[in-house]
């Protein structure tokens, strides 16, 4: 069958989007490619309609078990049952079944983790891998350094697996994560295909306000007069939770929390919630949203900011899929930078850690020894990584690298409060970090182009919020539901 025909026979569309054409026949022709598409054009076709021309197995490396899950689900109900996700959602029965029947599956999602399993590898190494997918790669250069270091070993898993060509996706790399992502994959050549990391129909808004209790109350009025549905951005699990309860106890409904330190159960029963309009806003950390495939999504509000550009264009990007007028607003208050600071300080070791977990790690017990040295979970990857398997490494080595990586994010979080203070249009300044400028100027841009918030307003009350079953009767049938499928 011919590109154009798969596309309408097994995926149902009529015409490529931007790029996807380009980017498949540059696959199809056995290149390495490295692409960058907006948020919600439709990266994952590139690979999945390859993975029925290519004679073997697409396997994609995919950062979230959600993800991983989602993508499977939507492949089913276009009747691919050749398609499996391992991951710790497996049990180990199911793990090893899938592990037995590698070969006979279209599509294998894997997260970087699993990849660093020597038995995983052989596995693989039985089965003829036709493409090696990354998505959202932005993760290699963000994640990578320091709280998912198996993103850095990507590239040397790529050798291992017989060097299939690979296909690098991501809807926001500035030029420096495009290199970190080319050198960490070892793409060969690699063919580069870019496009605008502009989203028109999303309207950047910033608001400062004076105190802490002001924003508090601003968030209260916005999330009741916007249409929704819309997420919540915090960059405190503790803050997300008091939020939502605050908007609820202040007659907003539908809102749930989201975040990391939740039961994985209850996240995704919170996901699928909202995916099926049970829920209006959620309230979440950054755990929340990647490769969420929602499209009526119509705004997003950061109650504080995030502590990359980058981070920020991902989150604002999950509004609009529709193409509709959406808005992304972040609440600003002076001092507001020093939460990413102290976040990212929390994420790395200190000197005094390592060396102390350098001189102590092969005598002692692990789980022992991250208590006694008081690390925190990302530390101790960060530390297990360097120690372990990127050898050759001194105490002097990795205190260097993590004096680079602190220097790295630091600057990363001051060109965020840039950003906030700078006057002139927010869109182009966005544009700018990504080499790109702004051409058309549009209605309803920013608040230095004007904005009309009245626009977003709510235009009829969502009709009332169905009763929610207990999550636990809700993941049952969710559960029953796959099992039937
Ligand atoms: P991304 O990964 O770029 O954020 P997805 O791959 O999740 O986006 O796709 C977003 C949505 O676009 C999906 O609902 C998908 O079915 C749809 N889509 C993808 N390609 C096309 C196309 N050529 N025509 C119409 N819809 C498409
Ligand atoms: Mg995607």
């Amino acid at each position: 069958m011919k590109k154009k025909e798969i596309l309408k026979r097994i995926f149902g569309f009529s015409s490529f989007r931007v790029g996807q054409e380009e980017i498949i026949e540059a696959v199809l022709n056995k290149n390495d490619v490295m692409a960058m598409l907006p948020t919600g054009t439709g990266k994952s076709l590139c690979y999945q309609l390859p993975g029925y021309i290519l004679p073997g197995t697409v396997l994609i490396v995919s950062p979230l078990i959600s993800l991983m899950q989602d993508q499977v689900e939507q492949l089913r109900m276009i009747g691919e049952r050749k398609a499996v996700a391992l991951n710790s959602f497996l049990s180990h029965k199911e793990k090893n079944m899938a592990l037995q029947r590698l070969s006979t599956y279209r599509f294998i999602y894997i997260s970087p983790e699993m990849l660093g399993s020597e038995y995983v590898i052989k596995r693989l190494q039985q089965i003829n891998i036709s493409l090696f997918v990354i998505d959202e790669a932005h993760c290699i250069s963000q994640w990578g350094h320091d709280f998912r270091p198996d993103y850095l070993n990507l590239g040397s898993i790529r050798n291992k697996l017989g060097n299939p060509p690979a296909l690098a996706l991501t809807a926001t790399a500035a030029k420096e994560v495009r290199e970190d992502i080319k050198r960490y994959l070892l793409l060969s050549n690699p063919k580069e295909i870019v496009f605008s990391v502009d989203r028109p129909n999303i309207s950047l808004v910033v608001e400062k306000l004076d105190s802490f209790a002001e924003k508090k109350e601003r968030v209260l009025k916005l999330a009741g007069f916007f249409e929704k549905p819309g997420i919540i951005y915090f960059s405190s699990k503790r803050m997300a939770e008091e939020t939502a309860e605050f908007l609820r106890s202040n007659g907003i409904e539908g809102v749930a929390a989201y975040h990391g330190g939740m039961e994985q159960e209850q996240r995704i029963l919170i996901q699928q919630q909202f995916l099926y309009d049970q829920l209006n806003i959620i309230c979440a950390t950054s755990a929340f949203g990647m490769g969420i495939n929602k499209n009526n999504i119509r705004f997003i509000i950061h109650f504080h900011l995030p502590g990359q550009i980058g981070s920020y264009l991902q989150e604002i990007g999950r509004a609009g899929r529709d193409g509709e007028p959406s808005i992304a607003i972040l609440l600003y208050n002076s001092g507001d930078e020093l939460l990413p600071i102290q976040l990212m300080e929390s994420e790395l070791p200190e000197n005094w850690q390592i060396e102390s977990f350098f001189t102590q790690a092969n005598s002692k017990n692990f789980q022992e020894l991250a208590s006694e040295l008081n690390l925190t979970e990302t530390q101790l990857r960060f530390l297990t990584f360097y120690f372990f398997k990127a050898s050759n490494n001194t105490v002097e080595n990795v205190k260097a690298i993590r004096k680079a990586r602190q220097a790295f994010k630091f600057k990363k979080i001051q060109q965020m409060t840039n950003w906030i203070h700078a006057g002139g249009c927010r869109r182009s300044n966005v544009m700018s970090f990504f080499d790109e400028q702004l051409v058309n100027a549009q209605t309803n841009c920013c608040d230095f182009c004007e904005v009309e918030l009245k626009f977003y307003q709510e235009k009829k009350k969502i009709d009332k919020i169905p009763v929610l079953n207990s999550w636990k009767d809700i993941l049952m049938e969710l559960l029953l539901e796959r099992k039937n499928s």
